[in-house]
């Protein structure tokens, strides 16, 4: 098999340079492990994070290792003692960024392709749709009628978070994305009322009044950084915002210059609440059952950006932190 290594950590931008793509032995499976041969891969900003050597919810990769992350594959072979899995099998697990990976069976989630497409358990149906479901229900508590901005709407996340909202009640649903073509999917695809492009000359405060004549209760931030400023400033009085990520800061070198306005959470008695996906695991069952109902009325839409090969899942990485995908981001082997 092969497996990419992160073989120097990176300064800014990752250079293609830090990665390695590297042979390994396949090995069988030992007692209570299984070998499975690798369909999808995941990748996510928060592996940037994962990049750097400093202390984190996660911790870093090691250098000269292989990086691991979501994946879906198939079971190969099952070693001694392991029960509730076959070869054939799908499973979810956390050994990705390689094509095979031999790991405990506790560790691994049977998936069925009879219930969904199997890349839909790394997206709609998984991790990331699972944080828009838990932000907008467990954190932002949306309520009828609320007007909802969604930074990084065209992403895995947040054309959930923007398409969930309007199914949970949400009044007036807003989107900000990276060109003009997001946008207009936004708008005419998912059924955001309005949306812009952040990357426009016009600041990105002037374009969030204009879209939210009437302000916004509440704010889901991929993005941070002048995003969650704007966001500020349009906030009705007991505004939310769910700080989810904060992806124009992950590649940066300084610290940001906004929000420069955090005096108005007085004022206006914003709650400004970070959240992890890992906390609200009790609402899986709930969230699958309802979403995937969504999706098979389907009103609720899903796009995958789909990059082939062990090979290219560093550009495919690469390209999601520079926005090159439309939903979510993955791999095929
Ligand atoms: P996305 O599918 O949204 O991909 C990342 C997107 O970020 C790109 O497509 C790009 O779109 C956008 N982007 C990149 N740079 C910038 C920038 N400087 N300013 C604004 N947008 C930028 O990724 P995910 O949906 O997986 O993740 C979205 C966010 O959610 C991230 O911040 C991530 O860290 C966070 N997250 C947090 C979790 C948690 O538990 N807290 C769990 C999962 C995700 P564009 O073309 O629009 O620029």
């Amino acid at each position: 098999g092969r497996a990419w290594h992160l073989v120097a950590r990176p300064e800014g931008e990752p250079a293609p340079e830090v990665f390695a793509l590297r042979e390994v032995p396949l090995e069988a499976p030992g007692p209570g492990r299984l070998l499975v041969r690798n369909l999808y891969l995941s990748v996510d900003p928060y592996m940037r994070g994962r990049m750097n050597d400093v202390p984190s919810y996660v911790p870093p990769y090691a250098l000269d290792q292989p990086m691991d992350g979501g994946a879906v594959g198939e079971v190969l072979a099952v070693g001694e003692d392991v029960t509730g899995f076959a070869p054939g099998d799908h499973v979810l697990h956390g050994l990705g960024w390689r094509t095979h990976a031999v790991l405990d069976a506790a560790r691994a989630a049977r998936v069925s392709e009879e219930d969904a497409p199997l890349s839909a358990y790394l997206g709609v149906l998984g991790m990331t749709g699972l944080t828009a479901y838990a932000g907008l229900v467990d954190v932002a508590r949306l309520a009828e009628g609320d007007t909802v901005f969604v930074s990084g709407a065209a992403g895995a996340v947040g054309s959930e978070v923007g398409q969930l909202a309007r199914l949970l009640g949400a009044g007036r649903v807003i989107g900000s994305a990276g060109s003009a073509e997001k946008v207009r999917w936004l708008t005419e695809e998912l059924g955001f009322d309005a949306a812009f492009d952040y990357k426009e000359a016009t600041p990105v405060t002037e374009q969030l009044a204009a879209a939210a004549p009437d302000g916004i209760d509440v704010y889901f931030d991929n993005v941070g950084g002048e995003h969650l400023e704007a966001a500020i400033d349009a906030f009705n009085v007991h505004g939310r915002a769910v700080i989810c990520g904060m992806i124009s800061l992950y590649n940066a070198t300084e610290p940001p210059a906004a929000p420069r306005n955090l005096s108005q959470v007085v004022g206006k008695r914003l709650r400004i609440e970070g959240m992890l996906v890992a906390d609200h695991q009790r609402l899986r069952p709930r969230f699958v059952e309802q979403v995937s109902g969504w999706v098979r009325s389907g009103e609720l839409k899903y796009e995958e950006t789909v990059v082939d090969g062990i090979e290219n899942a560093v550009d495919a990485f690469l390209g999601m932190l520079r926005g090159a995908n439309t939903g979510k981001m993955l791999v095929r082997l």
